[in-house]
């Protein structure tokens, strides 16, 4: 195994040099995968390939290997699995049983591309997923339960050898309002939770977005991430407060997938770089909201899969530089009126 050699110094600059020899940490997903019908006010799209765990490990598989868990149907295309596999994304994991692959559809507001209404979702295969991870899968470091019902999500924590480096887990309202219990359950035994404003309030039974994440800290998890749309997200853990801007889009196609992106960036950045300091969860956000910002330039995961690495450092960089502010020096102040 080689040398680990753990990240340090200055947030939000790019590292120069790669740790060659290093060993990276691989990141499990649990989630769907998913054909999503899809109307924004850009246009709209059917059938086309989603899922959480879709739009997770391609942004994930940029930065650290990616396994996949989940079921799809007979359905199922063979050039989706094959998009999959050439963003070397394991997919053992991806069971295919009898019967239609999950089916999601969504209308996005017109004023409001933030707002989206759920039209239908037909759980299909999913209904009797019961995942059975193998032995390679039970030992991965780095584990997301992507949104699911939280009884399969504590299932599969309960799978794993031991405990994994670094467990994280993003739910949505239909679970805080359906299963409640279940859910505060397994955020107690996870490391980060990913949830978006209106969801992390109605968990905490707090509107205030700073005491409703505290709240949630002192259940457990030892970070809160609090997803805000185009406003970007709010980063909490000890006594680290960060918070990230979207990278100003002029056009968004299909927001469908930016907070899977967003983790699966976040995710795939501290298991390639083993950095679990305050620092390595400020880059991690930056590199989350890079991925999300792409996810929603196009339908499906269209630009999210078509992405150099050039693309990728290029975008990180204009959004470190969005942020860039001139700090106040050690012994300066603000101008003040004289008198
Ligand atoms: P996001 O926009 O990041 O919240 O994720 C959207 C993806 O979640 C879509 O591609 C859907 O296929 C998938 N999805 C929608 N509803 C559910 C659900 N109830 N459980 C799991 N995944 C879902």
């Amino acid at each position: 195994m080689g040398k680990r050699e753990w990240m340090s110094g200055g947030a939000w600059g790019l590292h120069k040099t790669h740790d060659i020899g290093a060993e990276q940490l691989s990141v499990l997903v649990v989630g769907t995968v998913a054909y999503d019908t899809v109307v924004t006010p850009a246009s709209s799209r059917e059938s086309a390939l989603g899922g959480s765990a879709t739009y997770f490990s391609l942004a994930g598989s940029y930065f650290a290997p990616v396994s996949v868990v989940a079921v799809v149907g007979e359905d199922f295309r063979a050039e989706d699995r094959e998009l999959l596999e050439s963003h070397h994304v394991d997919t053992t994991g991806l069971e295919v049983a009898q019967g239609k692959t999950f089916r999601w559809s969504g209308v996005y507001g017109n004023e409001d591309v933030n707002t989206r209404e759920t039209l239908d979702t037909q759980l299909n295969v999913f209904a009797d997923f019961s995942p059975k991870l193998d032995s390679n899968g039970r030992g991965q470091p780095f584990l997301f339960l992507a949104n699911t019902d939280p009884e399969l999500q504590l299932d599969v924590l309960g799978q794993m050898n031991g405990r994994p480096t670094l467990v994280a887990l993003d739910s949505m309202n239909f679970w805080i309002d359906g299963k409640k219990e279940q859910l505060q359950r397994v955020v107690e035994a996870v490391d980060v939770l990913f949830m978006d404003e209106g969801e992390t309030r109605a968990f905490a039974g707090e509107v205030n977005l700073v005491k409703a994440a505290r709240r949630i800290l002192s259940a457990g998890p030892s970070a809160v991430v609090v997803k805000r749309g185009e406003h970007g997200a709010l980063v909490l853990k000890n006594n680290l407060v960060v918070s990230v801007p979207a990278f100003p889009l002029a056009e968004v196609v299909d927001p469908t997938g930016a907070g899977d992106s967003f983790a699966g960036g976040f995710m795939g950045y501290l298991a390639a770089t083993g950095d679990l300091s305050d620092d390595g969860f400020r880059r991690a956000a930056a590199v989350g909201s890079v991925m999300g910002s792409f996810a929603v330039e196009s339908f499906s995961a269209d630009r999210l899969s078509s992405l150099s690495h050039e693309a990728i450092d290029e975008r990180f960089r204009a959004l470190t530089q969005l942020t860039r502010l001139p700090a106040l020096g050690h012994n300066e102040s603000l101008p003040r009126r004289g008198d």
